[in-house]
């Protein structure tokens, strides 16, 4: 996704044909990763809808896309990169966007047929695949992939349990009312929850046929998806000497520790000047952003990245967003009901907004998110609790 759009940036920059080449072991063209766990996995999109650009983008801007192509080592020195093959690809700037690998339970039966896990278009299309078959299904992990597949396959009419270690949906990010919420909203269609579960095996003799949890509890399923968090991919980095501390480490301007050597999405630990602290985003936005922001650097316009981070998620019929990061605050203040599906949660520490969560909620508080937190807007909760939000002082 980085590629992809900091090709868009350095197209729309004005770069010349031959100036730009994506390297990625990926079989696609650069695509978008929400459809693949929402409308591409519900049937709504195919591959061609998803992609970044088209094929004709890269040709008319003359940029070299090498797919399955996997880079084996980075000379910092000599500013190569060495291809799985042989060939070595010079460089004048360099920008890894390795991004990050799913986590695999190694429970038994983790190899068995109908074992998923889903990051990539691929592993998308054989988790749809194989729903067209299943007449149940099992998804483990509690956090995004867990709770945006387990949406996706219930809306497709699978009989759907979520199994997850932690006590609550979401528990990352969620307060326990937000969680309540989602996890009434999931079992009134009929997903059925096991929360504080372990899974002990993965059962079949040829395919999955089912799980058993810690418990002893058994699951029915004929397929299970894993959604146990991800790990980013920073081996290469590594090997190369660069900085690395859980992913690439980078400053506000997403350089690495060596000269014309950048790292930007899920793998990038970039110094964050809005909060003073280093931080990894492991978002579709984050990737937006930092390719085209790299893009920019790339093409001699030196600013920092500032940016608040952002995600969205859409689950069943909801559709929610979410701004900054709820680190270390001291209250949360809510507006609208929480145990429906139209309200907005403030996270605030020492009187800022830190973070917000906003479902069908006026425009304005939209708006509103965001900025406050960018510039540490000093608010009450009097303020925050007004039936006018923007209007208020
Ligand atoms: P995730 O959101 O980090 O959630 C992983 C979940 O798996 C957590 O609840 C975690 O629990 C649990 N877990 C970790 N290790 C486990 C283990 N050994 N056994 C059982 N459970 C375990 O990751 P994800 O859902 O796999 O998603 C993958 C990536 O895609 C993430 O980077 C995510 O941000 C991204 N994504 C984003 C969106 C979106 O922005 N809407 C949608 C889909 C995916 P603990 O909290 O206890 O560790």
């Amino acid at each position: 996704m980085v590629a992809g759009y900091a090709a868009g940036e350095l197209a729309r920059r004005g770069i010349a044909p031959g100036e730009c080449a994506i390297i990625s072991a990926d079989a696609e063209l650069p695509y978008e990763r929400p459809p693949l766990s929402k409308s591409f996995l519900q049937g709504k999109d195919e591959r061609d809808d998803i992609l970044i650009h088209d094929r004709a983008f890269y040709e008319r801007h003359g940029i070299d896309v090498r797919l399955q192509t996997r880079a084996s080592a980075i000379d910092t020195d000599a500013r190569t990169v060495a291809l799985d093959g042989g060939e070595s690809v010079g460089y004048d700037a360099l920008v890894i966007a390795t991004g990050a690998r799913p986590r695999r339970l190694t429970v038994p039966g983790a190899e068995l047929p109908g074992v998923f896990q889903l990051r990539s278009l691929r592993d998308a299309a054989a988790v749809r695949d194989c729903a067209g078959e299943a007449a149940a299904a099992a998804v483990i992990g509690g956090g995004f992939i867990g709770m945006e597949v387990a949406a996706s396959l219930a809306s497709r009419g699978l009989r759907t349990a979520m199994v997850y270690r932690e006590e609550r949906v979401g528990q990352r990010v969620f307060t326990p009312e937000i969680s309540r919420f989602f996890e009434a909203y999931y079992e009134d269609r009929g997903v059925c929850l096991a929360r504080d579960a372990r899974v002990r095996s993965i059962d079949g003799e040829t395919a999955v046929n089912g799980v058993t949890l810690g418990s002893g509890e058994r699951i029915e399923a004929g397929m299970t998806v894993m959604g146990v968090g991800v790990t980013p991919a920073a081996e290469l980095a590594r090997a190369a000497g660069l900085r690395v501390d859980d992913g690439v480490v980078v400053d506000e301007f997403l350089r690495t520790n060596a000269p014309g050597v950048y790292a930007a999405g899920d793998v990038a630990r970039y110094r964050d000047l809005l909060s003073g602290t280093y931080r990894r985003v492991e978002h579709w936005d984050n990737a937006v952003e930092q390719g085209r922001h790299v893009a920019r650097m790339l093409t001699g316009d030196g600013a920092a990245y500032v940016h608040v981070p952002y995600f969205f998620s859409d689950v069943f019929d909801l559709s929610y967003e979410f701004w900054g990061d709820t680190d270390g605050a001291d209250t949360v203040v809510y507006r609208g009901d929480v145990t429906t599906p139209s309200f907005s949660a403030w996270w605030v520490r020492r009187n800022c907004v830190v973070a917000a969560m906003v479902m069908n909620r006026p425009e304005e508080e939209r708006e509103i998110a965001p900025r406050w937190i960018a510039e540490r807007e000093y608010v009450s909760e009097r303020r925050l609790t007004h039936p006018a939000l923007a209007d208020t002082t």
